[in-house]
């Protein structure tokens, strides 16, 4: 069971979260919990002011994190003196280390990668603290894992990846081991070590997939993420105004979705538990007798769109050369060049002598435009936004094509791309059309079932 940040922000959340887990202990959960909600950011802040020297910033913020931690935890403990006074005292030592190690990186003015992750790996290690003490107090016999015993990643201190083999030997034991007497074990999401036993973290949103990795680990019979919202939604509630909640999504229309733009799931989420075949629900901790989402094998899904998706500010790198035509080995170096720089494609297109693709306008592109403009002609569209029509088969369904493309007949569309796996249309649109046209097909695909049949 995860709880994410909004799940676990204050009294409420973690109250409301613990009665959650109360209600499962038959199940013997194991309990992965996100920083608080903003503690994270907070970190990162307090990082940033570390670097660049700016004492009076990092001691406000220090302050502040560690007067909200240590109020929640006297609240939330006031029944119960002992174990407040001990909860007080754990969160006291996590706070006084980590500001020690700031002050020692204020009075250098240098931060590393590797404090940095020890810097914002203090959220979870905080929340997970209080929220061990709390479910104590309310009768849940709960034991405590460092989750960074068990979840080994690779050297990458701010964005590692995960060493299954390593965690699928370590955390079967280790949470076993836990249980023993112990009706709940509780452990952080997002923190992690390398092999060295230097902290590491998953990139932000992590808990998400410590969850699913952990899930996958010990076997578990389904791996609940639990946040603020019913569930995974047809589109962004944000964007589009009647969008519908998806009772049941495959495995593979999740991944699909959490790649391209929409924001329920960490997108590495699904991997490890496709891999055991356990199903994932999206349940909503503020609402928690509500259906969700479960997140399931392909063969139990349904044929259809579930879902459009877009990614906002995207570029479009488009690459000519007529050394493409009949030639191998183009491609390879053109992708290359793009995997030497780091640089993620989402979106790839090829004809003859025209490779485009696309990149989130975040990546830092210049070295390998200028590496590919070698050999051949490059040309960068700014402001473009990506839309994905997502859902199982829906490229060989019968005028689904036709419905999805239908309503766009007055944008420009600059590049369309079809997963191989038939889960995915997506196609490119200027940025500031973005809005209009997932409105407009959200309404066609979702909205006026009668009317798409007479396309
Ligand atoms: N606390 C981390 C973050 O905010 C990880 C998570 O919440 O999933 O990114
Ligand atoms: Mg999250």
């Amino acid at each position: 069971m995860k709880f994410g940040g909004t799940s676990v922000a204050n009294f409420e959340a973690i109250t409301r979260a613990i009665f959650i887990v109360g209600g499962r202990l038959d199940k013997k959960p194991v309990v992965v919990v996100s920083a608080l909600s903003k503690v994270t950011d907070l970190l990162y802040r307090i990082s940033d002011a570390a670097a660049s020297r700016n004492v009076a910033e990092t001691k406000q913020l220090l302050s502040e994190l560690r007067l909200r931690h240590v109020n929640l935890a006297s609240d939330l403990l006031a029944q119960s003196p002992a174990l407040r006074e001990n909860a007080v005292a754990r969160v006291t030592s996590i706070c006084d280390k980590l500001e020690e190690l700031v002050n020692a990186i204020c009075a250098v003015g240098e931060l590393s990668d590797r404090n940095k992750a020890i810097i914002i790996s203090n959220g979870e290690l905080l929340s997970s603290t209080i929220i061990c003490f709390v479910m104590n107090a309310k009768g849940i016999r709960t034991n405590f894992i460092d989750a960074r015993k068990m979840m080994i990643t690779s050297d990458e201190y701010l964005k590692a990846e995960p060493d299954l083999n390593e965690i699928v030997s370590r955390v079967p034991a280790m949470v076993e081991e836990a249980f023993s007497g112990m009706d709940a074990v509780i452990t952080q999401g997002f923190i992690c070590s390398n092999h060295k036993g230097e902290q590491t973290v998953l990139g932000r949103g992590g808990s998400d997939y410590s969850a699913s990795l952990i899930g996958m680990a010990i076997d578990a019979e389904r791996i609940e993420i639990w946040t603020d919202v019913d569930g995974v939604r047809s589109a962004d509630p944000r964007t589009v105004e009647n969008t519908k909640y998806l009772e049941k999504i495959s495995f593979e229309e999740a991944a699909e979705m959490a790649h391209f733009g929409a924001k329920v799931l960490h997108p590495l989420t699904i991997e490890p538990a496709v891999k055991k075949n356990i199903p994932i629900y999206v349940l909503n901790s503020m609402n928690p007798s509500g259906k969700g989402t479960a997140i399931l094998r392909n063969e139990l899904i349904e044929d259809g769109v579930k879902s459009v998706s877009f990614k906002e500010n995207i570029r479009v790198i488009n690459i000519f050369s007529m050394k493409m035509i009949n030639t191998s080995g183009f491609l390879r170096r053109v992708f290359e060049i793009f995997s030497e720089s780091k640089v993620s494609v989402d979106l790839i297109s090829t004809s003859e002598a025209n490779i485009s693709v696309t990149v989130d306008a975040a990546e830092k592109i210049d070295k390998v435009v200028e590496q590919l403009s070698e050999f051949a002609d490059v040309i960068v569209d700014d402001d473009k936004s990506q839309v994905s029509v997502i859902g199982k088969n829906i490229v060989r369904l019968n005028g689904m094509l036709k419905k999805t493309f239908a309503p766009l007949k007055r944008t420009n569309v600059y590049m369309i791309s079809q997963g191989a796996s038939f889960v995915n249309i997506s196609f490119v649109v200027d940025r500031e059309e973005l809005v209009e046209v997932v409105k407009d097909l959200h309404y066609h695909l979702f909205e006026v079932e009668e009317e798409i049949e007479q396309f």
